[in-house]
Order: structure tokens, then C-alpha cells, then sequence
């Protein structure tokens, strides 16, 4: 399964993808920095830095749809 960089959500454990996910956006507000809008029903929303990502192995389905629930991903330890 391919490999795509992502950040998990601290609230509900979905992991959301840079390159498709509709609820990360460049931040406003601070240079470098990302903002994630959870999906509902998960309140979450905050702001990320890009070295935070991880890279996580997951199916083309679950990438197309710009996020991956808990049992989805599998995360790749690098180093
Ligand atoms: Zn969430």
C-alpha cells in the first residue's frame, strides 16, 4: 500500500492527508503553520506544524477520501 504524509487528530484518532484532505489549510494567522478542521462530529481544530506529519501507509480508497479512521492507517516508524 502506498505511503502519504498525514497528522492525526488528538481527539478522535483520524488521520487527515496534506495532499487530499479538504480540512487542512495553510494557517492565516502564523507562517508555516497548517490548520486542521476535524470532521464532524469531532470538534477539533488547530493548528500544526509541518514537521509534525507522519507518514502512514494506507489504501488509494482511504487517501482519495482525504482521511483515515483509526483501524485504516498504519504508521511508518522512520529511523
Ligand atoms: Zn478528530
Amino acid at each position: 500500500m502506498p505511503i502519504h504524509m498525514g497528522v492525526v487528530c488528538d481527539k478522535c484518532r483520524k488521520v487527515h492527508f496534506i495532499a487530499s484532505s479538504s480540512g487542512i489549510q495553510l494557517s492565516r494567522t502564523a507562517e508555516r503553520m497548517y490548520l486542521l478542521t476535524c470532521r464532524f462530529p469531532c470538534p477539533e481544530k488547530r493548528e500544526f506544524r509541518k514537521e509534525s506529519m507522519r507518514p502512514y501507509r494506507i489504501s488509494d480508497d482511504v487517501f482519495r477520501r482525504g482521511y483515515a479512521e483509526e483501524s485504516e492507517y498504519e504508521i511508518v516508524w522512520k529511523g
